[in-house]
C-alpha cells in the first residue's frame, strides 16, 4: 500500500461539528428555524450539529419541509408551501443562479436562501480528532504518502491539513470526484487505500483497493461497500490494520517461498536418486504444518 485517502469530514475531524456564530448575529433564531424545518432528518455531521444547536436553544422540531432532498456535497433544497428554501454552500447556490462571494472563512458556512434571497449564514466549525496528527506521521514513517479528499472548501481543506502535515489534498470534491481522484492515483501510485465516515463516501470505498469506514457512525450503505469497517471510532485502529495486514502478507510470502524451495529442493534430491518415501512425506505432510505453525505467528 503506497496511498491512504482520507475524507475529512467525520474521518480527521470530529464527527461532531459546532455551530460557532450567525451572520447577521441578530437572525440567530431565525435562521436555525429555517434550517432546521431542512436538515431535521438527515444524518450529515451539518445537519446534526445545527439539530443539537436547536435542541440546546429549545427551537422545537415542527413540521419538516414538503419536497426536501438532500444534495450530496452541496447541502439542502426543500420547499416550504410556495417558498423554496436552500441550505447550503455556494455551490448549491450556484446552481440555482445565486452568485455569492465567500470570504476567506476557514470554517464550515451553510447559507440560508429564501426565493433565491439570502437569509444569512450559519457558521459551523469542525475540530481535528485528537490522534489524527499521530496516525498521519505514522502512515509517513511507514512511508505511506497520506492524502485528504474533501468535499469541503478549499480554505478548510487547507487548514485541516496544514495541521496534520498532510501534503496532497483536493477539496470541492464532489462524491464522484472523489470517485475519480482515487482512480488516478490507483494508476500513478499502486494501491490505494481510502478511509471515510460514510457519508456520501459509499462508491469511492468501493473504488479504492482497501476501503475502510469508520462503523461508529457509517451508513449501511458504506459499512457495505468497505473492506474494513473500524467499530471504534479512532484512527489509531488504521495503523493496526495496516501493521496486521502487512505482517500476514510477510508471512504468506514466506510460506510460498519457503515451501516451493523445499519441494524444490526435494525434486532435485530424488533426480540424484537421494531421498527416498519419508522425506516425500515430509515435503508434504511436514511442509504444511510447518506452513500452518509459522501462519498461527499473524
Ligand atoms: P466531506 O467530504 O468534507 O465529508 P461532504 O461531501 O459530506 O463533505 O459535504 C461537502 C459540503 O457540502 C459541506 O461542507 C457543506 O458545505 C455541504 N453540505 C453537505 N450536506 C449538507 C447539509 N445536509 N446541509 C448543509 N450543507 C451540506
Ligand atoms: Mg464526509
Amino acid at each position: 500500500m503506497k496511498t491512504v485517502c482520507f475524507d475529512k469530514t467525520g474521518t480527521l475531524t470530529k464527527e461532531t461539528l459546532n455551530v460557532i456564530s450567525f451572520i447577521p448575529p441578530e437572525k440567530e433564531m431565525e435562521l436555525l428555524q429555517i434550517a432546521l424545518k431542512g436538515e431535521a432528518h438527515s444524518r450529515h455531521p451539518i445537519a446534526l450539529s445545527i439539530q443539537r444547536a436547536c435542541t440546546e436553544r429549545g427551537i422545537e422540531n415542527m413540521d419538516a419541509y414538503s419536497d426536501m432532498s438532500e444534495v450530496a456535497g452541496k447541502g439542502i433544497v426543500a420547499k416550504d408551501g410556495d417558498d423554496q428554501i436552500l441550505l447550503g454552500n455556494t455551490k448549491l447556490l450556484h446552481d440555482y443562479g445565486i452568485d455569492i462571494e465567500e470570504k476567506d472563512v476557514v470554517n464550515t458556512v451553510v447559507n440560508v436562501v429564501k426565493n433565491g434571497e439570502l437569509l444569512g449564514k450559519i457558521i459551523i466549525g469542525d475540530e481535528i480528532k485528537p490522534e489524527a496528527k499521530e496516525v498521519i506521521k505514522a502512515l509517513k514513517s511507514m512511508k505511506i504518502n497520506p492524502v485528504m479528499l474533501t468535499g469541503d472548501k478549499e480554505l478548510s481543506a487547507r487548514n485541516v491539513a496544514d495541521q496534520l502535515g498532510i501534503n496532497d489534498y483536493k477539496a470541492k470534491l464532489l462524491p464522484l470526484d472523489k470517485v475519480n481522484e482515487v482512480e488516478k492515483l490507483k494508476k500513478t501510485n499502486g494501491k490505494v487505500a481510502f478511509i471515510g465516515d460514510g457519508i456520501n463516501d459509499a462508491a469511492v470505498l468501493l473504488k479504492a483497493d482497501v476501503g475502510i469506514s469508520m462503523g461508529g457512525i457509517s451508513s449501511d450503505a458504506a459499512i457495505e461497500s468497505s473492506s474494513i469497517v473500524l467499530v471504534d471510532p479512532s484512527l489509531k485502529g488504521i495503523i493496526t490494520a495496516i501493521k496486521r495486514s502487512s505482517k500476514a502478507m510477510n508471512i504468506v510470502r514466506e510460506n510460498i517461498v519457503f515451501s516451493l524451495a523445499v519441494k524444490f529442493l526435494i525434486l532435485v534430491l530424488s533426480v540424484f536418486g537421494i531421498g527416498g518415501m519419508w522425506l516425500a512425506v515430509f515435503g508434504d505432510v511436514g511442509l504444511a504444518a510447518l506452513a500452518i505453525l509459522n501462519a498461527l505467528r499473524a
